[in-house]
């Protein structure tokens, strides 16, 4: 027995145990944790730092289960490895990477030329801008108006305080941003049971001298519904005259943009309605590229005016520039042109059809639930909205819309619920986004789901219920006090005021 060491091996405390181990989990940090508040002395090996970031991330959601977003999460192989490919590439180099700045302006004209923007010729170029998203394309084209109404006010010499834009109070949350940043009042047309697009007639009575813009939304984030662009034009045409005026329609087409010309190309919303002079949209929703791309696009020169556009040296010939950031990876404008190339119309025509019809064929079996009695739809069918259904209860039972979405989220499936606009906050609803991943068999396997879940909420005594929605309401409250990131600090915004809540979108 005399081989076996007197010495306990744990006494040989000279030696870092952590320095012999080669896997991740038996390192020292997988027994500390990473850290959280400062930046650590010592380095950490890549695939440990890689596999610790990989576990953090599994707590997030499953992007293609969530049915809240409308941002695109499938793209093909081949367009991920051209995004890899390109990570480096900063866009704003027009001068090193003068290829992507003609891969923008060739977006920018195809874009434009679905939006049908009056062009000379076939070849001349339209005028427009790459974005990070809708965000930002709305923040320029707000800005464009508002300098454009100052210059002609200040001309005429008349006064230049108080721009207002007028708008649907179911507006996403940017334009209050937009508002609220540069300074321009929010003048509201509300939401009232039963209609929640812009009324024409209601909304253009608000319009005065100082408004500086309409904005019409194709496809609002609550029920899917396109506003009657042309029916706005012909309102404001009326009021233009009455008091001398030259207001003009941006329409929001955020999601709308890239539906409409394929799923209802005879609506008439876009360059075709003479008073729309800008347009949105966002190339990461139904434009089918990952997150961070938007287009701003405009009629043409006369709305943007000079003093706003700033000039970079492109290849020795000068470049307008018209952002509000500077370097940004040319990787998602690359992810949109693959795309546009890829597909073409026939392609995008294909996928919105199916995707429409899958929002049709959903929307139908949620009416059919129990006969009928239990729910009522508040989206569109047939192409005539968004693909996505939004539902209510017919009668308040037991259990809310609310209930209903935690039901699901057990599940994995990520569905919204949400109150309506102001004014219509009483209204409570569900909303699946219907996406190019959201195929007719997740779709059935959603349905299978949603059934269970309510079956399951049935049967569940109304204490339960009660409690586990208290619990719920405790939980986001705890949450919203942990997090600085959603300090309650705005007595302005339409959350503050009226207690609106954003539609996911
Ligand atoms: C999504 C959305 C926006 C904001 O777009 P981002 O691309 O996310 O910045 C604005 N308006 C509407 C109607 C939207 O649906």
């Amino acid at each position: 027995m005399g081989f076996l060491s007197t010495v306990p091996a744990t006494s040989n405390s000279n030696v870092d145990i952590h320095n012999l181990t080669t896997t991740v989990y038996g390192s020292a940090i997988a027994g500390r944790g990473a850290p959280r508040f400062e930046l650590a002395e010592e380095e950490m090996e890549p695939r440990v730092a890689a596999r610790f970031i990989h576990d953090h991330l599994l707590l997030d959601g499953t992007p293609s289960l969530n049915l809240a977003s409308f941002v695109t999460t499938y793209m093909e192989e081949e367009a991920e490895k051209l995004m890899m490919e390109h990570l480096s590439v900063n866009f704003i180099d027009v001068e090193e990477y003068p290829a992507s700045a003609e891969i923008e302006t060739r977006c920018v004209n195809m874009i434009a030329r679905l939006f049908n923007a009056p062009v000379d010729t076939p070849e001349s170029e339209a005028l427009g801008v790459s974005t990070i998203g809708s965000s930002e394309a709305i923040i320029l084209a707000v800005l464009a108006a508002k300098r454009l109404w100052k210059n002609k006010r200040k001309a005429a010499g008349k006064s230049t305080e108080n721009p207002n834009i007028v708008m649907n109070a179911a507006v996403q949350v940017c334009w209050e941003k937009a508002a609220r940043y540069l300074e321009v009042e929010e003048r509201y047309w509300y939401c009232k049971p039963g209609q929640y697009v812009l009324d024409p007639k209601e909304a253009v009575e608000l319009v005065d001298e100082n408004t500086i813009l309409v904005c019409a939304i194709l496809g609002t984030t609550y029920t899917g519904q396109y506003e009657d662009v042309a029916g706005l034009n012909d309102e404001l045409e009326k009021k233009n005259k009455e008091l001398g005026i030259d207001v003009h329609i941006h329409v929001d087409a955020a999601s709308g943009g890239f539906v409409a010309p394929f799923v209802v190309p005879d609506l008439i919303w876009d360059f075709r309605v003479p008073l729309v002079c800008s347009i949105n949209v966002s190339g990461h929703k139904y434009g089918l590229a990952y997150a961070g791309v938007g287009w701003a696009i405009w009629r043409d020169k006369s709305f943007l005016p000079d003093d706003i556009l700033f000039t970079v040296n492109y290849l020795g010939s000068p470049q307008v520039s018209f952002t509000l950031n500077f370097s940004k990876s040319a990787v998602q404008v690359i992810g949109q042109y693959y795309q546009l190339l890829r597909l073409g119309k026939t392609g995008y025509r294909a996928i919105m059809t199916n995707l429409t019809a899958t929002a049709d064929f959903l929307a139908q079996e949620i009416l059919d639930i129990d006969q009928g009695e239990r729910f009522e739809l508040l989206s569109e069918i047939n192409g005539a909205g968004l693909p996505l259904v939004a539902w209510k209860l017919k009668n308040l039972g037991k259990y809310d819309e609310f209930a209903i979405a935690r039901t699901l989220r057990s599940r994995g499936w990520i569905v919204p619920a949400y109150t309506m606009a102001p004014h219509t906050e009483t209204m409570k609803l569900l909303r699946v986004v219907v996406r190019e991943d959201f195929s007719r068999d997740r779709c059935q396997i959603f349905l299978r789901d949603l059934k269970d879940a309510l079956k399951q909420l049935d049967v569940t005594p109304e204490v339960v219920l009660d409690h586990q929605a208290e619990q719920h309401l405790q939980q986001a409250a705890a949450k919203h006090k942990r997090s600085h990131k959603h300090r309650r600090h705005d007595n302005h915004s339409l959350q503050g005021t009226a207690g609106k809540t954003h539609a996911v979108c």
